[in-house]
C-alpha cells in the first residue's frame, strides 16, 4: 500500500522555527487544502499537542471535521467571507470564527446567528491588496458597523492577507500599514479591534522588518516549504512510501519506460515500485514552488533535468536508488544493482505533499 508519512517531530521543529522568527507570537495554524497535503486531522493533532490553540481553514466543512475528531478546545477561523447558507450553518455548528469581509456577509451572519438564537464570533477582513475578501481600508464606517451594530455577531479580530510577501519590496509593508491604519481608526472611534493578524509564512521569513501584529497565520512553513528567497532552518516534512513489487535482472541494452529514454548500459537489477504521477511523484521538484501552478510545466522541467543528466533517487533502506527512465502514472523503476533489495522492501520518495491526492492515506509518525 502506498502511504504518505508525516514526521511529527519535523512539524514541531518547524513550528519552533516559526515561533522564533516571529518573536513568540501566537501561531494560527492554517490547515487548508487537507493540511497542505499532510492530512487535515494528522496535522491538526500534531500542532495541537505542541500547544497551538488556533486553527484556520478555508472550507467550513473542515471545521466540522476537526470538531468531529475531538479537537474542541481550539479556535477555528474560517478564511472565507461567505453568505452561503450551508457555509454559515457549518460555521455555527462547528462554533467556528467566521470571516466578515463585506456588509452583506455581516448581515448574513447576523441573520443566521439570530435564527439559531446564538451569538456568532467573527473576525473582520480588510482588503489591503489581495482583492479577494475584505472591506476596503477606507470603509471605516462599515467596519465600525460590523463591530457595533450586529447584536448576534461578536467581532474579536481584524486581519488582512498579503499578496506579495514571497517577493522583496515595499508592497507588503504598505499592506501592513493599511491594516494598522484601520486598527487605529477603530480605536479612535472607541472600538477595540481584538486580535490583529496579517503575516503568512512568506511574510514571516521574507520580511523580518515587518510588524507581525498579535498573531501570525502559518501553513506552508509547517510543512517546511516557504515561497520566496528566504533561507530558513525549516525542514521539509513528509515522504511517500511504497513497497517494491517486482525485482528483475536486465542485460545491457534494454530500454526502460515510455519513450525508451533510458537504455541499460550494463547488466542491471531493477525494482518496480507502484508509485507515479498519479501519486504526485515527479510532478514538481522546484524547491520554492508551493503552488499548484501547472503540472505540465513541472513535468517538462523534470524531463529537461533528466535529459541534462539530473537524476532522481528514491531511498531504499538507507541507500539511494536511482530512478530509471520516465516515471509512469503508476510505476517507477529503480536501479538496485548491487543494493540489498527484495520484494516487499519499502522505497521512500520525496514528494510535495500538496500534490499527493487526498485518497492516499496519511500516517503521522
Ligand atoms: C493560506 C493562507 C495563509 C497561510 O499561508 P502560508 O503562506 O501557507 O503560511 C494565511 N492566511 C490566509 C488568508 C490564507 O489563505
Amino acid at each position: 500500500m502506498t502511504e504518505f508519512v508525516v514526521e511529527a517531530d519535523l512539524v514541531i521543529a518547524n513550528l519552533g522555527v516559526v515561533r522564533a522568527a516571529c518573536g513568540g507570537r501566537d501561531v494560527i495554524a492554517v490547515l487548508k487544502g487537507n493540511g497542505y497535503g499532510l492530512g487535515l486531522l494528522e496535522l491538526a493533532h500534531v500542532v495541537a499537542e505542541a500547544g497551538v490553540r488556533q486553527f484556520a481553514v478555508t472550507d467550513p466543512a473542515d471545521a466540522l471535521r476537526l470538531r468531529g475528531d475531538g479537537l474542541t478546545a481550539q479556535d477555528i477561523l474560517i478564511l472565507r467571507s461567505t453568505a452561503l447558507p450551508e457555509d454559515l450553518a457549518a460555521i455555527l455548528d462547528a462554533r467556528a470564527i467566521a470571516t466578515v469581509g463585506s456588509p452583506g456577509a455581516a448581515a448574513a451572519l447576523e441573520r443566521a446567528a439570530e435564527d439559531r438564537g446564538l451569538t456568532a464570533e467573527a473576525h473582520v477582513e480588510i482588503d489591503t491588496g489581495m482583492g479577494r475578501y475584505g472591506f476596503l481600508p477606507t470603509q471605516t464606517d462599515a467596519v465600525v458597523a460590523a463591530y457595533r451594530d450586529r447584536p448576534h455577531v461578536r467581532v474579536t479580530g481584524l486581519y488582512t492577507h498579503y499578496a506579495r510577501a514571497f517577493e522583496p519590496g515595499g508592497a507588503t509593508a504598505a499592506q501592513a500599514a493599511a491594516l494598522r491604519g484601520v486598527a487605529d481608526r477603530l480605536r479612535a472611534a472607541g472600538v477595540e479591534p481584538g486580535l490583529v493578524h496579517a503575516s503568512n509564512s512568506a511574510a514571516v521569513f521574507n520580511h523580518p522588518e515587518l510588524d507581525h501584529f498579535d498573531a501570525v497565520r502559518i501553513g506552508s512553513a509547517l510543512t517546511g516549504r516557504v515561497s520566496g528567497k528566504a533561507t530558513t532552518r525549516l525542514q521539509r516534512v513528509g515522504s511517500l512510501r511504497a513497497r517494491v513489487v517486482e525485482v528483475r535482472d536486465l542485460p545491457a541494452g534494454r530500454p526502460i519506460g515510455y519513450g525508451g529514454t533510458f537504455v541499460t548500459r550494463r547488466p542491471t537489477r531493477i525494482a518496480v515500485v507502484p508509485v507515479g504521477y498519479a501519486d504526485g511523484f515527479m510532478v514538481e521538484k522546484s524547491r520554492d514552488s508551493y503552488h499548484l501552478l501547472d503540472y505540465a510545466r513541472y513535468v517538462w522541467h523534470d524531463t529537461t533535468a533528466w535529459r541534462h543528466g539530473g537524476a532522481t533517487y528514491a531511498d531504499l533502506g538507507g541507500h539511494p536508488a536511482r530512478v530509471l527512465g520516465r516515471v509512469g502514472l503508476n510505476h517507477t523503476v529503480l536501479d538496485v544493482t548491487g543494493l540489498p533489495c527484495a520484494v516487499g522492501d519499502e522505497a521512500v520518495f520525496t514528494v510535495n505533499p500538496l500534490l499527493v491526492p487526498p485518497a492516499i492515506p496519511r500516517r503521522s509518525v
